[in-house]
């Protein structure tokens, strides 16, 4: 029924000078792991299976939640593709692992849940990368304490090597290798979000 995931995990990255990227974001790139176009290409398939998955199911009003920051990309490109029979909102909230200048916690800080917005809804959570899978499990146990009437996730990016606890993701867009990926939205300290493509980024730029 559902469409798998596209697999690049053993697909070597293409060159960066393959593609057209910002002259001071090329040296900072080891290669282009999932150009734009194949991004966007994948995300109207899912939108169309979520949309299939939403037809076939009775249920209540459907929320789109666009888990900021990282996400914007991604959720601006689906929603709009989404073709529904059902009424359907979109709001956004925060989850953040890396906080207070520490390492990872095993507890995301979730910010800006909207309870009225949530009860009662079919919520379907768009997130940018699963990776150890803890920023969706804190934000899935807050979601089912505000009595949502289901809760599905969409996920772009999957690095299911690192699951370090169990999520249900309903919908997948790619699984990739274990490297650190900016741009499409994704960013490291903040930079690269306007990358177009999926890269992987340089490990000498993260020891700086
Ligand atoms: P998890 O809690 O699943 O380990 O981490 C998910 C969050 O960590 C993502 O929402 C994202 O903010 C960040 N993250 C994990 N892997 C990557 C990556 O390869 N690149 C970027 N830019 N962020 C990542
Ligand atoms: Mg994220």
């Amino acid at each position: 029924m559902r469409t798998p995931p596209v697999d690049v995990r053993d697909r070597p990255p293409y060159a960066v000078d393959q593609f057209r990227v910002k002259a001071d974001y090329r040296s900072d790139l080891d290669g282009v792991l999932v150009p734009e176009g194949e991004i966007v290409s994948r995300i109207e398939g899912m939108a169309d299976e979520i949309s299939r998955v939403y037809r076939r199911r009775d249920g209540a009003d459907l929320y789109a939640l666009c888990v900021l920051k990282g996400a914007m990309r991604f959720f601006g490109a689906l929603t709009p593709r989404l073709d529904l029979d059902r009424p359907f909102s979109e709001g956004v909230v925060r989850a953040d692992r890396y906080v207070g200048g520490e390492g990872p916690s095993e507890r995301a800080e979730v910010k800006w849940l909207e309870p009225d917005s949530i009860a009662g809804k079919d919520i379907l959570v768009v997130e940018d990368v699963i990776d150890e899978g803890y920023t969706l499990a804190t934000l899935l146990d807050q979601l089912a304490n505000l009595d949502p009437n289901s809760v599905e996730v969409a996920v772009l990016f999957d690095k299911i090597a690192r699951r370090q606890t169990a999520v249900d993701v309903a919908f997948t867009g790619f699984l990739i290798p274990d490297e650190f990926v900016v741009g499409y939205g994704l960013d490291y300290d903040e930079r690269y979000r306007n990358l177009r493509h999926l890269g992987v980024l340089d490990e000498a730029v993260m020891r700086e």
